[in-house]
């Protein structure tokens, strides 16, 4: 049989509940997110240039050595997955690697497996993915007008991604819709997408755009505050602050009007980086311990040098040493990138 078809019956032999790995500043990293591809089937035109030059496809680890990376990570005290990309459900056979980490949702090791999608593979997934126990995805959703999100998309189709996300709910999977706020292009239509989000008992997250990786436009054009959002938003509806933590950098309000939950993520505006339990390992085992810094691990050496997983786990513990205390993001008018790689080599 395929050994790729589906993953091995015996769980590797992890211990019982590991300790977790604590930083430098005394943080614990409990999160780590999988970047399975810097490939994607859309070209978002804040997050990527219309043409790109991906990697070549040898250089990628196979999904048996993501899936033993990961599996090291839980081991070492990893407590929440998150597989994103490029778009991860563009990825051959990704469905291997959910099953094969569903295992240790089902061994108690891992409190949650998610992903973030563009939502336009998910028609097809949503029931495998909540077998597999993934039981809440972020889907990335920027506007509800199709015109506008082929525009932004450079090549979505929004009725694919609805119809994803039909499929997902009827599959019981809880879903979050994630916009970056774009000025000019989707501020004004924020309270159609809140009172569309929680009319279908979803939360809504909005993200401040990010200056990562060379795109064809000008980002000091796009970057809305989320400060200005929130001031605009209450205009119309009353937003009380809530506390609710999802594990994620994202404050939430309540919303008295629709009774839902809305997220702001805000890199620029307010520096989250205090609390991160974070580190971002690539489809290449390039382990980033900040989106916003250069420095990295290369844990792919690490992992191909030894079947023993006794090297891979110090060079993991060796790359926590070096994870910094934050990044510092600035969009300004040199419209530089503030890191070269684009959001799609380290997923969001
Ligand atoms: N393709 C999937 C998707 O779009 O959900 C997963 C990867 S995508 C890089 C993850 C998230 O990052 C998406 O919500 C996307 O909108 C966001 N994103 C991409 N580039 C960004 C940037 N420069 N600043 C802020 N968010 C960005
Ligand atoms: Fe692809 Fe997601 Fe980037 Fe859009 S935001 S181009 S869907 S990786």
């Amino acid at each position: 049989m395929n050994s790729l078809v589906n993953p091995p019956e015996t769980a590797s032999p992890l211990s019982t509940i590991a300790q977790p790995m604590i930083d430098p500043f005394g943080r614990s990293v409990t999160y780590l997110r999988v970047s399975v591809t810097d490939r994607c089937d859309f070209r978002c035109t804040y997050c990527m240039a219309e043409n790109m030059t991906f990697l070549p496809k040898k250089d990628l680890l196979t999904l048996e050595e993501l899936d033993r990376l990961c599996s090291a990570f839980i081991e070492k005290g990893v407590r929440k997955l998150r597989l994103t990309g490029g778009e991860p459900l563009v990825r051959k056979n990704i469905m291997f690697l959910v099953r094969a980490l569903g295992r240790h949702i089902e061994a108690g090791r891992l409190e949650e497996l998610t992903l973030t999608t563009n939502g336009s593979q998910l028609a097809r997934y949503a029931d495998e993915l909540y077998d597999a126990g993934v039981r809440r995805i972020n889907v990335s959703v920027d506007t509800l007008n199709p015109a506008k999100f082929h525009q932004i998309t450079r090549w979505g189709d929004l009725s694919k991604v609805m119809e994803g996300i039909d499929a997902a709910q009827r599959a019981g999977l809880k879903i979050k819709l994630n916009a970056v706020a774009l000025k000019g292009f989707n501020d004004q239509e924020i309270p159609e997408m809140l009172r569309f989000a929680h009319g279908r008992g979803m939360d809504l997250t909005v993200i401040e755009t990010m200056p990562m990786g060379e795109i064809d436009e000008d980002r000091t054009d796009q970057y809305l505050p989320l400060s200005q959002l929130r001031a605009q938003l209450e205009e119309q509806f009353t937003l009380t602050d809530n506390g609710y933590q999802t594990g994620g950098p994202a404050r939430y309000v309540t919303v008295k009007e629709t009774g839902g939950r809305l997220g702001f993520i805000t890199p620029m505006t307010h520096n989250f980086c205090e609390s991160c339990n974070r580190v971002r390992l690539t489809c290449t085992g390039t382990l980033y311990m900040c989106l916003g810094q250069n420095d990295a691990a290369d844990l792919r050496t690490a992992l191909r040098a030894s079947d023993d997983d006794a090297y891979l786990s110090a060079a993991i513990d060796e790359a926590i040493t070096r994870k910094p205390k934050g990044h510092d993001f600035i969009i300004d008018r040199n419209n530089r990138p503030a890191v070269a790689r684009h959001m799609s080599v380290t997923g969001g």
